[in-house]
């Protein structure tokens, strides 16, 4: 049995429902749900939106491979709603590189492994400078050692808010 955490993310109207309903569908697709961060909301990052984003970390016990996690989640937001091709059509003509979307689900760990194929990168590439990852991640697991900065996620957490802040 493998220990995967996943971040699901939304800006959509009712974001908080949707990502309920998302754990369900990952429940159901990927094993156990053992533990579920709060939703926690902050502004779009990358891009310009009207709407806040709503982001939770959620950690399953699963027989999947890792890249068979991966495929349920991209199932798991097509079944929720998610739209690729007007996402394409919405970042055509914002001319931005992300856009709006009813649902996001990324893969962050799949217990200590390092993976880096053309389809996966584990840990997650950009979760160590997102504090909209960090602080639902940190929720669940603060003194989880990130495997490739070998830091716990509570340290790297600590120190990026503290460099946001020295921007502000
Ligand atoms: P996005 O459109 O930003 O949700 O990116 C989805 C694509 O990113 C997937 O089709 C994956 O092949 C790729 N990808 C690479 N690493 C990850 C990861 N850790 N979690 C989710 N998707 C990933």
């Amino acid at each position: 049995m493998s220990r995967v955490v996943l971040l699901t993310g939304s800006n959509a109207p009712q974001s908080e429902s949707v990502l309920h309903r998302t754990a369900q569908i990952l429940a159901r697709r990927i094993g156990s749900l053992e533990c579920a961060s709060q939703i926690y909301y902050s502004e779009p990052w990358g891009f310009h939106a009207e709407r806040m984003f709503a982001n939770q970390a959620l950690l399953f016990t699963t027989t999947l491979s890792p890249v068979e996690v991966l495929d349920e989640a991209l199932g798991a937001e097509q079944e929720v709603g998610r739209d690729r091709a007007q996402e394409q059509v919405e970042k055509s003509l914002t001319g931005e590189r992300y856009a709006s979307r009813e649902v996001d689900v990324d893969v962050m760990f799949y217990d200590d492994e390092v993976i880096n194929t053309s389809r996966l990168t584990v840990p997650h590439p950009l979760l160590h400078v997102r504090e909209f990852a960090l602080q639902p991640l940190c929720e669940v697991m603060a003194d989880y050692r990130h495997p490739v900065l070998g830091r716990e996620l509570k340290d790297i957490y600590e120190e990026l808010k503290g460099a946001v802040a020295q921007t502000k």
